[in-house]
């Protein structure tokens, strides 16, 4: 541990210098003095407030004090945002657009204290926190440069041709709130939050307190980019309490979070009849097939299984092995696995960090545990690394992994994976599929056709042909999200803005349209109307 106390270097930032006000010889696992409390001032809270002390899980230190809202601070979080949307609902499309070009930048010139942030307040390595900023920054892209056409008027085909002229228009829904968790603390404190926005809508967001210091930097930085005030509110705490009063209150729903957590959510938006998307939990599968390039394979699995400690939800924790490969990809990634550097150091050139906190520990060691009791092998990993801090989790692989264990269908959320082996592609797609989730999955195999063909098969949000994971999720115009029991509703692409808005159908009829002329019977006039829909058919018209 002694390293930890030495400075770390950030060769990203651009004037080398740390953009926390830290020196560069104070222990790197601590905040500049005040910046909790100054970035805790981007919040709406009452004086006198509760407090919430944010821990590091690299230690166990504390980072800061932030102060809590009281479901007060909502309402009036919630009444400003009202106040304030409609002028920014009347804006354009692309003037609304100009902050997120910012905020790209931003993002990426900032990076230095995102990545300190994000890996102080999750415990993850600065690789897997690097992530984060390349999803931030590719979201704000994509949107800023097609959203103005996602969110354009559409011209549709009338019901009579020619006289009805028909317009889809899209309304902002209001106030949009959203709770994100604790898992990818920049990622999932903005990401749904941008498309929000630039739709029209204000936003209150409830980021977990346990990720809250990042997700107020993003914020500061939202500001800077020039998003008018008010239209961003940020409260801070519990989810029962805060998170619940954010989404009660909302004319949209956006819930980042566990699968049981979700339905409670989903089931409070039903009552009052708002939309609500739900992105929660999965068991995710990566299948290998025989004709696999095994040695990329194994490379992209360790990323796929153990980033940040595998607490990611489109995170892989059952691996299917076709027989005929299943040993000599073994031979090549289980050695790769044991030899992944772990370290609670804020640098880069490590391969796995920290679990977030003991619960997570709790959950991690018992899934294990339970499976080894009964009888399943450990290939690698499967112990508890206190001497790297409190809640370090070997990368862990198991095999013989049997239905009666835990760690067979319950998602982990931790580095832990389970291997099975198959015969042919066929069971390896029934085997995706015999879960409760349908999150995201990988496939393995250098027929680029025979990728897609099982692709097809498998009942998941997202397939990563030849990736893990990466590939669909940074692909930031097509949707994803999760079928089954992994949510409703998808983020990215036209779904993840259209979903903030409504949908309006303006038809302007001209002519004498559905009058039945003067002197005609309605017999004769629905004769007409007959050979009318008939010609139209036949004209190809849809
Ligand atoms: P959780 O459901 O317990 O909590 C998620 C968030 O919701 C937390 O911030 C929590 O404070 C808040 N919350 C709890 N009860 C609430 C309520 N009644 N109303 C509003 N908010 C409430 O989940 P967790 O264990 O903290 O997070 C891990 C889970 O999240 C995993 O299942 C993981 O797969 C899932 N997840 C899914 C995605 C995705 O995009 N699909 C992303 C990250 C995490």
């Amino acid at each position: 541990m002694t390293d930890l106390l030495n400075s770390t270097h950030d060769s990203t930032h651009p004037s080398g210098q740390d953009p926390a006000g830290r020196e560069q010889s104070r222990p790197p696992h601590v905040i500049a003095p005040g910046l909790a409390a100054r970035l805790a001032r981007r919040a709406l809270t009452s004086p006198g407030a509760a407090t919430f002390d944010c821990v590091t899980p690299m230690t166990g230190g504390v980072l800061g004090t932030i102060p809590q809202s009281s479901v007060d601070d909502v309402d009036i979080a919630y009444r400003t945002a009202r106040s304030v949307q409609p002028r920014w609902a009347a804006v354009s499309v692309q003037q609304r657009a100009r902050f997120l070009l910012e905020l790209h930048d931003l993002v990426l010139d900032n990076q230095a204290e995102l990545l300190d942030l994000i890996q102080l307040e999750s415990g993850k390595s600065r690789r897997h926190a690097f992530d984060e900023v390349l999803d931030v920054a590719g979201v704000s892209r994509h949107y800023a440069r097609k959203g103005p056409s996602y969110l354009a008027t559409k011209r549709r085909l009338g019901a009579l041709p020619m006289l009805s002229q028909a317009r889809e228009l899209r309304h902002p829904k209001g106030v949009v709130g959203v709770v994100a968790p604790w898992n990818y603390p920049l990622s999932m404190s903005i990401t749904d939050v941008l498309p929000a926005l630039l739709a029209g809508n204000a936003v209150v967001l409830r980021p977990d307190n346990k990720s809250a210091l990042t997700a107020l930097s993003a914020v500061e930085l939202i500001d800077r980019a020039g998003l008018p005030e008010g239209l961003l509110q940020v409260v801070l705490g519990d989810g029962p309490t805060i998170g619940n009063a954010v989404l009660e209150r909302a004319d949209y729903v956006m819930f980042t979070g566990s699968t049981a957590t979700g339905r409670k959510v989903a089931a409070a938006a039903g009552e009052r009849l708002v939309g609500a998307s739900l992105e929660l939990g999965g068991k995710n599968p990566m299948y290998i097939a025989q004709d696999a390039n095994l040695e990329l394979a194994a490379e992209c699995a360790v990323r796929a299984m153990f980033s940040s400690a595998g607490q990611l939800c489109i995170s892989v924790e059952r691996l299917i092995l076709h027989e005929e490969i299943a040993d000599d990809f073994l031979a090549v990634f289980v050695p790769m696995v044991a030899d992944m550097k772990l370290g609670p150091q804020l640098e880069w050139g490590i391969d796995m960090g920290s679990l977030i906190s003991a619960d997570q520990l709790e959950r991690v060691s018992a899934h294990v545990d339970d499976a080894v009791a009964a009888g399943a092998k450990v290939l690698t990993g499967g112990k508890a690394r206190p001497d790297l801090g409190p809640y370090f989790y070997e990368p862990t692989v198991l095999d013989g992994v049997t239905e009666e264990m835990d760690v067979c269908r319950t998602e982990t959320f931790g580095p832990v994976v389970s291997v099975y082996r198959v015969a042919d592609d066929a069971a390896a797609v029934a085997k995706a599929n015999d879960s409760e989730y349908g999150l995201n999955a990988s496939v393995w195999t250098r027929d680029t056709a025979r990728g897609r063909r099982i692709a097809n098969q498998i009942r998941c949000g997202t397939v990563n042909v030849n990736e893990g994971y990466v590939a669909a999720w940074g692909s930031n115009g097509a949707p994803m999200g999760g079928m089954k029991q992994s949510g409703i509703g998808r983020r990215h692409g036209a779904e993840g803005i259209q979903k903030y808005t409504e949908s309006q159908n303006v038809t302007v009829q001209h002519g004498p349209g559905f009058v039945i002329p003067k002197g005609m019977s309605q017999k004769a006039w629905a004769r007409m109307m007959t050979s009318g829909l008939k010609v139209m058919k036949k004209a190809g018209l849809s």
